[in-house]
């Protein structure tokens, strides 16, 4: 058995923060000051919302890190409309991020947001939740995601205002409505059906699909071009891909990356990377080698192929390394 190493401090950090949309964080107060002054002169670039679907309406996010200036756009978000009532699908990075997106709910129907979905707990997809408590809806998560918002909400929170800038986080919801195992939302002649999975991107990973549109939101279980963040277990991810795959919809809007990429054919460099790191890891442990080893050296075939390689992929090696040593 490898003896894990000191982790640099880089690493530290990316482990204590376990989530897409951190890797890189290093603000300071002077840069936060000089972003919320900036931010309220100009909104940051933020891509247009499209139709992927009739009546699904999904926003890209930025393939960056979260900055001082760019609100932390940086997940896929969206909503479904229904005859009778809204969906949304991630409410989105901070404040300011759920605020331009009721803004595109309220210009595009009248029909009232009755629900809004988290599909795990990390900051990217739901500090924009404070954008909906006016419109009474339900908020909707895994059951898990509470025990997630409690030990390490206000940390994000505070990290993200850290960033951002006093206040500009948001607040922290926690759902009022939990799935254990699956669950069904009714928008009016439309159905989504929501199903909580195990551990596998994070510990509480929910997806939506939409039957009439046979559209699936992957939430981070997804990632498309961007290198995936590991934060829950490595081999659970597999094994919730692989029954994704299994899943009737054609298209899927991943929590990273294009707004939408046909299924399952959409998961192939997803699992093709993740399959890499999970057979580099045993290699490096059958070998020995110890954990700084393992960083330098597991998945490098996979740099190139994605956005912000060097940001994430050690850390995922850091995950698997610990998860697989016990084997
Ligand atoms: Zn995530």
């Amino acid at each position: 058995m490898a003896t894990a190493p000191r982790m640099t401090r880089r690493e530290a950090l990316t482990v204590a923060l376990c989530t897409a949309g951190w890797a890189t964080v290093r603000a300071t107060a002077a840069t936060a000051a000089t972003a919320a002054t900036a931010a309220t002169a100009a909104t940051p670039d933020s891509p247009a919302f499209r139709e992927v679907a009739s009546g699904i309406f999904v926003r890209r996010g930025l393939d960056e890190d979260v900055s001082p200036t760019n609100d932390n756009s940086i997940a896929n978000i969206g909503f479904v409309v229904g005859r009778e009532g809204v969906a949304v699908i991630d409410p989105g990075g901070s404040l300011r991020d759920g605020e331009r997106l009721r803004q595109e709910i309220v210009r595009v129907t009248k029909h009232p947001i009755r629900f809004v979905v988290m599909t795990h707990g990390h900051p990217d997809h739901i500090f924009g939740a404070g954008a909906f408590r006016q419109d009474r809806p339900e908020f909707v998560g895994h059951s898990r995601l509470p025990l997630t918002l409690a030990t390490r909400g206000e940390y994000y929170r505070e990290r993200l205002d850290g960033v951002l800038g006093a206040g500009r986080a948001g607040v922290v919801l926690p759902p009022t409505r939990l799935i254990e195992h699956t669950g069904t939302l009714d928008l009016g002649g439309r159905t989504l059906e929501l199903t909580a999975h195990p551990r596998g991107h994070s510990d509480c990973d929910l997806t939506v699909r939409d039957l009439q549109t046979a559209t699936l939101f992957a939430g981070d279980l997804l990632f498309v071009g961007r290198v995936p963040s590991l934060d829950g277990s490595l081999r659970g991810w597999l094994n919730v891909l692989n029954s994704l795959k299994s899943v009737e919809a054609s298209r899927a809007v991943p929590g990273h990356g294009p707004v939408g990429v046909n299924w399952p054919s959409g998961s192939a460099d997803l699992e093709r990377y993740l399959g890499v790191l999970a057979t580099g890891t045993r290699a490096a442990l059958a070998k020995g080698l110890d954990l700084e080893a393992a960083v330098r050296t597991v998945g490098q075939s996979e740099r190139g192929r994605w956005k912000l390689f060097d940001a994430y992929h050690g850390h995922n090696v850091t995950q698997a390394f610990k998860e697989l040593e016990w084997e």
